[in-house]
């Protein structure tokens, strides 16, 4: 399973100048979806690699040994024996304006609702917004998660807030102000020509500017009035690039409501395609109560779920058809969330131990592999940057992670005993967590690191 350097197609964002990067240790990164193509054709482990990265991207990556010679002279690796590096994790739903939401008790959905509403209104004061998006972008980077799709709150000024903070990061964030014209507090609704406008005027402020990525952010379909929608397919038409994120079929209770606000649309899912809203830039949060026709459409506009297990076993909502999704005649692309903060860990690789905990309860077994690549890889593809972050590639940006196998007593003794690299990242997988992040790194600069215990950009 060792590897040579590969290419990969180069991405079309440039990055910020940097000063060059090399880092060396084991390695493991994927080729492929090993869900179609079985573990061993997908996983790529090099146990002693090398990344040499040069103005934010990756130039070499492979094994130590051969690519020594390539390094740039004057450029010391840094050297983690004894760890892992892996691609940064892909947080592919999240709300970093629930953050101070996160732990409330006792709620299903309807009720949690309310719960995160009071949260949101919050964000109409800047100030709150900038100080929540700073602790928001430094909770994923100490959890090993380079990138994100999240929701802001209806304020714009929330979504500006967020961009600046992950560009301070060097982070690579797709987000959106959340549109919401019906069913929420006054407070947070806007309507459909606001929707609109602010918008394309955020699209225009930070769409491909940097590493930042516009996502037109309907909540769900019981809270945009059918004109609210058209106004997102007007802009999705408009600016083919931006993502689409929204919630879908997360609780049982949505469908009949769906029904009752939709009555001329064919379900749920056919809201959002009546509205243009899938295709291959779009993210569907939980999508638990998919019907398989639903799941079928999905696979064929290349519509992305992204997988909520935290958050969904938080709040009661359902066991994700994990197997049937990704195993069915029509496999679609599948990531996972944490779903701040319905979700109650900012970590992935909590995120992937919660997902094992739900397949098993359906009656499948997730292994770790399979998990790794819906949190790295898979989160890349679900949000259309597959040939530009999630797989370690020459011509990738240089995001990545290094965890830390004896991060913990009883990581360090399971860990010890690993059999193979399987064994050991289903180790990582189950006892992993914030603690297991050693360092984060985004477009090739060391943007955390848990030992030296300083801010980001400090190393
Ligand atoms: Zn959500």
């Amino acid at each position: 399973m060792t590897t040579s350097a590969t290419t990969s197609t180069t991405p079309d964002t440039p990055t910020t100048h940097t000063a060059p990067l090399a880092v060396r240790g084991p390695l493991v990164r994927f080729r492929a979806d090993p869900f179609r193509t079985g573990n061993a054709a997908a996983l790529e482990h090099e146990p002693d690699g090398l990344l040499i990265c040069a103005d934010g991207r990756i130039t070499a990556a492979g094994p130590y040994a051969a690519l020594r010679d390539r390094l740039p002279a004057g450029t010391e690796p840094v050297h983690y024996p004894g760890h892992l590096i892996t691609a940064g994790f892909v947080d592919a739903h999240t709300h970093y304006v629930q953050m101070e939401a996160v732990a409330a008790f006792g709620a299903e959905l309807p009720d949690w609702l309310d719960h995160t509403y009071v949260a949101e209104e919050r964000f109409a004061d800047g100030a709150h917004a900038r100080r929540v998006a700073a602790s928001f972008c430094d909770e994923l980077l100490r959890n090993g998660t380079t990138t994100a799709l999240a929701f802001a709150a209806v304020y714009p000024d929330s979504a500006d807030a967020l961009f600046e903070e992950a560009t301070r990061r060097g982070m690579r964030i797709a987000a959106g102000k959340v549109l919401m014209d019906r069913n929420a507090p006054d407070a947070l609704l806007d309507t459909a020509q606001r929707a609109y406008d602010e918008s394309a005027a955020l699209i225009q402020r930070w769409h491909g500017t940097g590493r930042n990525l516009y996502a037109i952010t309907p909540r769900f379909a019981p809270a945009s009035t059918p004109d609210q929608l058209e106004a997102a397919r007007a802009l999705h038409a408009a600016h083919p690039t931006t993502l689409v994120h929204t919630h879908i079929a997360e609780h049982p209770d949505e469908i009949p409501w769906v029904r009752s606000l939709f009555p001329d649309r064919d379900g749920y899912l056919d809201v959002y395609d009546h509205y243009g809203l899938l295709g291959p830039r779009t993210v569907l949060a939980h999508g638990i109560h998919l019907t398989a026709a639903e799941r079928d459409r999905c696979a064929r506009t290349g519509t992305a779920v992204a997988h909520c297990p935290s958050s969904n076993l938080y709040l009661g909502s359902g066991l994700f058809p994990l197997r049937e999704a990704k195993e069915g005649d029509h496999p679609l692309t599948v990531a996972l969330g944490t779903d701040i903060g319905a979700g109650t860990s900012f970590a992935l690789l909590q995120t992937m131990r919660d997902a094992h905990r739900v397949a098993k309860l359906r009656g499948y077994a997730l292994d770790a592999v399979k998990a790794f690549y819906l949190a790295t890889r898979g989160g890349a593809e679900a949000l259309g940057l597959a040939g530009t972050i999630g797989s370690l590639t020459p011509g990738q940006e240089a995001d990545f992670t290094v965890l830390d196998p004896r991060a913990t007593p009883l990581l360090a003794d399971r860990t010890s005993r690993a059999e193979d690299i399987e064994d050991l990242l289903f180790a990582l997988c189950i006892l992993g967590d914030d603690r297991t992040v050693r360092a984060t790194y985004t477009a090739g600069r060391r943007a955390y690191d848990r030992d030296a215990a300083t801010p980001f950009g400090a190393g």
